[in-house]
Protein backbone atom coordinates (compact mmCIF):
# COMPACT_ATOMS: atom_id res chain seq x y z
CA UNK A 1 0.00 0.00 0.00
CA UNK A 2 1.20 3.39 -0.98
CA UNK A 3 0.86 6.14 1.48
CA UNK A 4 1.18 9.47 2.57
CA UNK A 5 0.80 11.50 5.67
CA UNK A 6 -0.24 15.28 6.41
CA UNK A 7 0.34 16.43 9.72
CA UNK A 8 -1.70 20.21 11.66
CA UNK A 9 1.97 20.86 12.69
CA UNK A 10 1.30 20.87 16.11
CA UNK A 11 3.81 18.91 18.22
CA UNK A 12 1.13 15.64 18.76
CA UNK A 13 0.47 15.36 15.48
CA UNK A 14 3.70 15.52 14.14
CA UNK A 15 4.64 13.07 16.99
CA UNK A 16 1.60 10.75 15.87
CA UNK A 17 2.77 11.74 12.02
CA UNK A 18 6.25 9.77 13.21
CA UNK A 19 4.68 6.33 14.98
CA UNK A 20 2.71 5.91 11.64
CA UNK A 21 5.47 6.40 9.99
CA UNK A 22 7.38 3.71 12.44
CA UNK A 23 4.31 0.78 12.41
CA UNK A 24 3.98 1.51 8.44
CA UNK A 25 7.21 0.46 8.16
CA UNK A 26 6.54 -3.02 10.43
CA UNK A 27 3.81 -3.76 8.32
CA UNK A 28 5.57 -2.96 4.90
CA UNK A 29 3.50 -0.01 3.82
CA UNK A 30 5.43 2.34 1.06
CA UNK A 31 5.39 5.84 1.78
CA UNK A 32 5.06 7.63 -1.35
CA UNK A 33 4.43 11.24 -0.75
CA UNK A 34 3.39 12.17 -5.36
CA UNK A 35 0.75 9.06 -5.89
CA UNK A 36 0.04 7.70 -2.39
CA UNK A 37 -2.85 5.29 -2.75
CA UNK A 38 -4.51 6.52 0.94
CA UNK A 39 -3.91 9.91 3.02
CA UNK A 40 -3.87 9.85 6.39
CA UNK A 41 -4.86 13.35 7.38
CA UNK A 42 -3.62 13.65 11.44
CA UNK A 43 -5.16 17.12 13.22
CA UNK A 44 -8.28 17.98 12.57
CA UNK A 45 -11.14 19.27 9.88
CA UNK A 46 -8.86 21.44 8.50
CA UNK A 47 -6.21 19.80 8.65
CA UNK A 48 -8.29 17.22 6.21
CA UNK A 49 -9.17 20.18 3.78
CA UNK A 50 -5.33 20.79 3.36
CA UNK A 51 -4.83 16.88 2.32
CA UNK A 52 -7.92 17.41 -0.03
CA UNK A 53 -6.34 20.03 -1.94
CA UNK A 54 -2.55 18.41 -1.83
CA UNK A 55 -3.99 16.08 -3.55
CA UNK A 56 -7.26 17.14 -5.66
CA UNK A 57 -5.25 16.89 -9.01
CA UNK A 58 -5.83 12.95 -8.75
CA UNK A 59 -9.07 12.82 -6.41
CA UNK A 60 -10.41 10.21 -8.17
CA UNK A 61 -7.65 7.91 -7.57
CA UNK A 62 -6.70 8.76 -3.56
CA UNK A 63 -8.38 7.60 -0.52
CA UNK A 64 -8.19 9.25 3.04
CA UNK A 65 -8.14 8.35 6.23
CA UNK A 66 -8.82 11.15 9.37
CA UNK A 67 -7.09 11.30 13.06
CA UNK A 68 -8.19 13.69 15.10
CA UNK A 69 -5.48 14.94 17.79
CA UNK A 70 -8.45 17.45 18.87
CA UNK A 71 -12.19 17.03 19.32
CA UNK A 72 -14.22 14.11 17.03
CA UNK A 73 -14.02 15.92 13.66
CA UNK A 74 -16.86 15.33 10.94
CA UNK A 75 -13.85 13.92 8.38
CA UNK A 76 -11.07 12.77 10.98
CA UNK A 77 -13.02 9.90 13.48
CA UNK A 78 -9.54 7.88 14.79
CA UNK A 79 -8.34 9.16 17.79
CA UNK A 80 -4.95 9.17 19.13
CA UNK A 81 -4.76 6.21 21.04
CA UNK A 82 -6.02 4.38 18.25
CA UNK A 83 -3.13 4.42 15.63
CA UNK A 84 -1.94 1.03 16.14
CA UNK A 85 -5.60 -0.43 14.96
CA UNK A 86 -6.34 1.84 12.34
CA UNK A 87 -2.49 0.59 11.22
CA UNK A 88 -3.70 -3.15 11.80
CA UNK A 89 -6.87 -2.94 10.36
CA UNK A 90 -5.33 -1.24 6.97
CA UNK A 91 -2.85 -4.34 6.85
CA UNK A 92 -5.22 -7.31 7.13
CA UNK A 93 -8.80 -5.71 5.45
CA UNK A 94 -9.42 -3.72 2.55
CA UNK A 95 -11.24 -0.54 3.55
CA UNK A 96 -15.19 0.29 2.23
CA UNK A 97 -14.93 3.96 0.35
CA UNK A 98 -17.70 5.89 1.22
CA UNK A 99 -17.67 8.91 -2.15
CA UNK A 100 -18.79 12.57 -1.02
CA UNK A 101 -20.02 15.06 -3.27
CA UNK A 102 -17.50 18.15 -4.38
CA UNK A 103 -18.65 21.59 -5.23
CA UNK A 104 -17.01 22.62 -8.74
CA UNK A 105 -16.58 26.72 -9.94
CA UNK A 106 -15.82 28.09 -12.81
CA UNK A 107 -14.23 31.39 -12.32
CA UNK A 108 -14.55 33.43 -15.36
CA UNK A 109 -11.95 36.77 -16.07
CA UNK A 110 -11.62 38.90 -19.04
CA UNK A 111 -8.41 36.93 -19.71
CA UNK A 112 -9.41 33.26 -18.45
CA UNK A 113 -11.43 30.84 -17.09
CA UNK A 114 -10.53 29.36 -13.95
CA UNK A 115 -11.74 25.52 -11.89
CA UNK A 116 -11.40 25.24 -8.54
CA UNK A 117 -12.84 21.96 -6.34
CA UNK A 118 -14.17 23.07 -2.66
CA UNK A 119 -14.83 19.71 -0.34
CA UNK A 120 -16.41 21.81 2.57
CA UNK A 121 -17.75 25.27 0.47
CA UNK A 122 -16.95 28.09 -1.74
CA UNK A 123 -17.29 31.84 0.02
CA UNK A 124 -17.48 34.97 -1.76
CA UNK A 125 -17.86 38.35 -0.23
CA UNK A 126 -16.54 41.84 -0.86
CA UNK A 127 -13.16 43.04 -0.30
CA UNK A 128 -14.35 46.68 0.91
CA UNK A 129 -17.77 46.98 0.37
CA UNK A 130 -21.01 44.88 0.49
CA UNK A 131 -21.05 42.30 -2.14
CA UNK A 132 -23.44 43.14 -4.81
CA UNK A 133 -24.24 39.83 -7.63
CA UNK A 134 -26.99 38.52 -9.74
CA UNK A 135 -27.71 35.42 -9.20
CA UNK A 136 -29.29 33.49 -11.84
CA UNK A 137 -30.47 29.60 -11.93
CA UNK A 138 -29.94 27.20 -14.61
CA UNK A 139 -29.70 30.57 -17.08
CA UNK A 140 -32.68 32.29 -15.44
CA UNK A 141 -32.70 35.57 -13.73
CA UNK A 142 -32.98 34.78 -9.64
CA UNK A 143 -31.91 37.19 -7.76
CA UNK A 144 -30.19 40.31 -6.83
CA UNK A 145 -28.31 40.17 -4.25
CA UNK A 146 -26.51 42.66 -1.71
CA UNK A 147 -25.03 41.90 1.21
CA UNK A 148 -21.78 40.52 3.35
CA UNK A 149 -21.89 37.53 0.71
CA UNK A 150 -22.73 34.09 -0.13
CA UNK A 151 -21.50 30.79 1.02
CA UNK A 152 -22.24 28.00 -1.34
CA UNK A 153 -21.59 24.09 0.59
CA UNK A 154 -21.10 20.49 -0.14
CA UNK A 155 -22.81 18.67 1.76
CA UNK A 156 -20.08 17.44 4.16
CA UNK A 157 -19.67 21.10 4.21
CA UNK A 158 -22.84 21.76 5.29
CA UNK A 159 -21.52 21.02 9.21
CA UNK A 160 -18.95 24.18 8.98
CA UNK A 161 -19.40 27.86 7.41
CA UNK A 162 -23.11 26.92 6.36
CA UNK A 163 -24.33 25.71 9.37
CA UNK A 164 -23.44 29.08 10.79
CA UNK A 165 -25.41 31.05 8.94
CA UNK A 166 -28.52 29.02 9.38
CA UNK A 167 -28.22 26.34 6.42
CA UNK A 168 -29.86 23.11 6.89
CA UNK A 169 -27.42 20.26 7.13
CA UNK A 170 -27.41 17.73 4.38
CA UNK A 171 -26.57 13.88 4.20
CA UNK A 172 -23.85 13.21 1.62
CA UNK A 173 -25.67 10.91 0.09
CA UNK A 174 -27.40 13.64 -1.51
CA UNK A 175 -25.40 15.00 -4.70
CA UNK A 176 -26.37 18.60 -3.93
CA UNK A 177 -25.13 22.63 -3.47
CA UNK A 178 -26.13 24.22 -0.71
CA UNK A 179 -26.21 28.49 -1.82
CA UNK A 180 -26.69 30.55 1.67
CA UNK A 181 -26.87 33.80 2.23
CA UNK A 182 -24.75 36.34 4.83
CA UNK A 183 -26.65 38.66 6.03
CA UNK A 184 -28.39 39.91 2.56
CA UNK A 185 -29.65 43.35 2.65
CA UNK A 186 -33.51 43.39 1.51
CA UNK A 187 -35.46 46.61 -0.32
CA UNK A 188 -37.00 47.52 -3.53
CA UNK A 189 -34.04 47.20 -5.43
CA UNK A 190 -32.26 44.28 -3.74
CA UNK A 191 -34.38 41.05 -3.20
CA UNK A 192 -33.16 37.91 -2.24
CA UNK A 193 -35.19 34.73 -1.00
CA UNK A 194 -33.94 34.90 2.64
CA UNK A 195 -33.42 30.93 3.23
CA UNK A 196 -31.06 28.85 1.89
CA UNK A 197 -31.45 26.65 -0.96
CA UNK A 198 -30.39 23.24 -2.57
CA UNK A 199 -29.62 22.52 -6.22
CA UNK A 200 -29.19 19.14 -7.42
CA UNK A 201 -26.71 17.92 -9.45
CA UNK A 202 -27.95 18.98 -12.60
CA UNK A 203 -28.40 22.42 -11.98
CA UNK A 204 -26.25 25.34 -12.22
CA UNK A 205 -25.74 28.95 -10.46
CA UNK A 206 -23.98 31.69 -11.97
CA UNK A 207 -23.14 34.76 -9.96
CA UNK A 208 -22.53 37.38 -11.90
CA UNK A 209 -20.61 40.53 -10.97
CA UNK A 210 -22.80 43.50 -10.85
CA UNK A 211 -20.11 46.65 -10.29
CA UNK A 212 -16.91 47.28 -10.17
CA UNK A 213 -15.51 45.52 -6.83
CA UNK A 214 -12.59 43.60 -5.47
CA UNK A 215 -14.20 40.08 -3.94
CA UNK A 216 -12.74 37.78 -1.88
CA UNK A 217 -13.47 34.00 -3.12
CA UNK A 218 -12.56 31.70 -0.24
CA UNK A 219 -11.80 27.51 -1.24
CA UNK A 220 -12.31 26.00 1.73
CA UNK A 221 -9.53 26.90 3.79
CA UNK A 222 -7.59 29.24 1.13
CA UNK A 223 -8.46 32.40 0.39
CA UNK A 224 -7.96 34.44 -2.88
CA UNK A 225 -8.81 38.40 -3.79
CA UNK A 226 -9.26 39.45 -6.94
CA UNK A 227 -11.12 42.73 -8.49
CA UNK A 228 -11.38 40.90 -12.25
CA UNK A 229 -13.84 38.47 -11.79
CA UNK A 230 -16.93 38.83 -14.08
CA UNK A 231 -18.81 35.89 -13.20
CA UNK A 232 -18.73 32.77 -11.16
CA UNK A 233 -20.42 29.11 -11.99
CA UNK A 234 -21.41 26.80 -9.23
CA UNK A 235 -22.56 23.32 -9.63
CA UNK A 236 -21.88 19.60 -8.22
CA UNK A 237 -18.74 18.30 -9.27
CA UNK A 238 -18.87 15.38 -11.65
CA UNK A 239 -15.51 14.23 -9.61
CA UNK A 240 -16.22 12.98 -5.59
CA UNK A 241 -13.98 12.33 -2.75
CA UNK A 242 -13.06 9.25 -1.64
CA UNK A 243 -12.83 8.03 2.13
CA UNK A 244 -11.62 5.17 3.31
CA UNK A 245 -13.58 3.84 5.90
CA UNK A 246 -12.15 0.59 8.45
CA UNK A 247 -15.15 0.62 10.37
CA UNK A 248 -18.70 2.58 10.27
CA UNK A 249 -18.61 6.64 10.94
CA UNK A 250 -22.61 7.54 10.52
CA UNK A 251 -22.83 11.12 9.41
CA UNK A 252 -25.85 11.64 12.02
CA UNK A 253 -23.93 10.21 14.49
CA UNK A 254 -21.27 12.67 14.10
CA UNK A 255 -23.66 15.39 13.69
CA UNK A 256 -25.39 14.51 17.22
CA UNK A 257 -22.02 14.24 18.77
CA UNK A 258 -20.80 17.44 17.85
CA UNK A 259 -23.23 19.72 18.14
CA UNK A 260 -26.25 17.59 20.44
CA UNK A 261 -24.23 15.77 23.03
CA UNK A 262 -21.12 17.51 23.66
P1 LIG B 1 -10.55 27.67 11.10
O1 LIG B 1 -11.19 29.01 11.09
O2 LIG B 1 -9.27 27.47 11.82
O3 LIG B 1 -11.58 26.55 11.66
C1 LIG B 1 -12.90 26.54 11.40
C2 LIG B 1 -13.60 25.44 12.23
O4 LIG B 1 -14.46 24.72 11.32
C3 LIG B 1 -12.69 24.41 12.88
O5 LIG B 1 -13.18 24.16 14.18
C4 LIG B 1 -12.85 23.21 12.00
O6 LIG B 1 -12.66 21.97 12.67
C5 LIG B 1 -14.29 23.33 11.59
N1 LIG B 1 -14.67 22.59 10.39
C6 LIG B 1 -14.00 22.45 9.21
N2 LIG B 1 -14.70 21.69 8.37
C7 LIG B 1 -15.84 21.32 9.03
C8 LIG B 1 -16.96 20.55 8.67
N3 LIG B 1 -17.07 20.01 7.46
N4 LIG B 1 -17.95 20.42 9.58
C9 LIG B 1 -17.88 20.99 10.79
N5 LIG B 1 -16.84 21.74 11.19
C10 LIG B 1 -15.84 21.91 10.31
O7 LIG B 1 -10.35 27.26 9.58
P2 LIG B 1 -9.86 25.93 8.92
O8 LIG B 1 -9.55 24.90 9.98
O9 LIG B 1 -8.83 26.24 7.89
O10 LIG B 1 -11.22 25.50 8.20
C11 LIG B 1 -11.74 26.26 7.13
C12 LIG B 1 -13.22 26.17 7.30
O11 LIG B 1 -13.63 27.07 8.31
C13 LIG B 1 -14.01 26.61 6.10
O12 LIG B 1 -14.15 25.58 5.15
C14 LIG B 1 -15.32 27.04 6.73
O13 LIG B 1 -16.28 26.00 6.68
C15 LIG B 1 -14.99 27.29 8.18
N6 LIG B 1 -15.36 28.67 8.52
C16 LIG B 1 -16.43 28.83 9.34
C17 LIG B 1 -16.86 30.10 9.66
C18 LIG B 1 -18.05 30.23 10.57
O14 LIG B 1 -18.62 29.19 10.94
N7 LIG B 1 -18.48 31.45 10.88
C19 LIG B 1 -16.21 31.22 9.14
C20 LIG B 1 -15.12 31.02 8.30
C21 LIG B 1 -14.70 29.72 7.98
P3 LIG B 1 -11.23 21.47 13.22
O15 LIG B 1 -10.99 22.25 14.48
O16 LIG B 1 -11.47 20.02 13.47
O17 LIG B 1 -10.20 21.72 12.17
Amino acid sequence: MKYAVIDRGDTLSQSLAEQFHQLAAERGFEREDAEPDIVISIGGDGTMLQAFHNYVHRVSKVAFVGIHTGHLGFYADWKVNELEELVSMMAASEPIIVRYPLAEIEVETPTEKLQYYALNEFTLKGADATLVVQMNVNDEPFEMFRGDGIVISTPSGSTAYNKSVGGSIVHPSIESLQIAEIASINNRVYRTLGSSFLLPRHHHCDIISKKEQRLVLAIDHVSIQRSDIKSIRCSVSPHKVNFARYRPFPFWNRVRDAFIDM
